[in-house]
């Protein structure tokens, strides 16, 4: 049994240090990763937000791209918030040219998909296996997930869309809860990361 789980921030581009606080918060060891080798060390892995097409590009330039996908076919429990949901993403709708991802769910995404009048807002977001009140979701150019494959399970919607899910050890949201100072989501992936220990 792993006593403190050390869980990666993938470092490549988007707001890394808001989840490095967050997973202290929720009793993790915190490191960014930006290396292979560094990859290797952690536990587990946050892929914040930020833009997916210059984080998938990053990936690549960083040779991350394919040790990344391993470690998640091997199952590393693995967290995605926004720009990361994306990553997470088997298929992109409207992809940019040339933009991939690391996969994991299967679920198809829509980037950018609550549109321009409502391109960043808040909302309060029921989320399973998050007790209490509700959490509050910052959206910012936010994706939705258009439909999911038969071993996604739904954890939150938010007016009739998609922006929460979990498959095995994967867990992503559409919203930034780590903007919040509320850790509950994190703690519910720290928990994961020590089941799976
Ligand atoms: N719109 C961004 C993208 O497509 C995501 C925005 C975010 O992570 N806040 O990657």
């Amino acid at each position: 049994m792993m006593t403190t789980p050390v869980i990666g921030v993938l470092a490549l581009q988007g707001d890394v240090r808001e989840h490095l606080i967050a997973l202290a918060a929720a009793d993790a060891v915190a490191r960014p990763v930006r290396r292979p080798e560094e990859l290797a060390e952690i536990d587990a892995l946050v892929i914040p937000g930020g833009e997916s097409t210059t984080i998938s590009k990053l990936a690549v330039l960083f040779g991350l791209m394919e040790p990344l996908r391993e470690r998640l076919r091997a199952g590393m429990p693995v967290y995605g918030t926004c720009a990361g949901l994306i990553m997470l993403a088997d298929k992109i709708l409207d992809p940019r040219s040339g933009q991939e991802t690391f996969g994991g769910i299967d679920m198809i995404v829509r980037r950018n998909a609550f549109g321009r009048q409502n391109e960043s807002f808040e909302a309060a977001v029921a989320i399973k296996g998050v007790e209490g009140d509700p959490v509050e979701g910052v959206f910012i150019r936010a994706p939705w997930v258009e439909s999911v494959g038969a071993e996604v399970e739904v954890l939150a919607e938010h007016d009739g869309h998609i922006v929460a899910v979990r498959q095995g050890n994967a867990l992503a949201t559409s919203f930034h809860p780590e903007l919040t100072g509320d850790h509950r989501v994190h703690a519910l992936f720290v928990d994961m990361v020590r089941d799976n220990a």
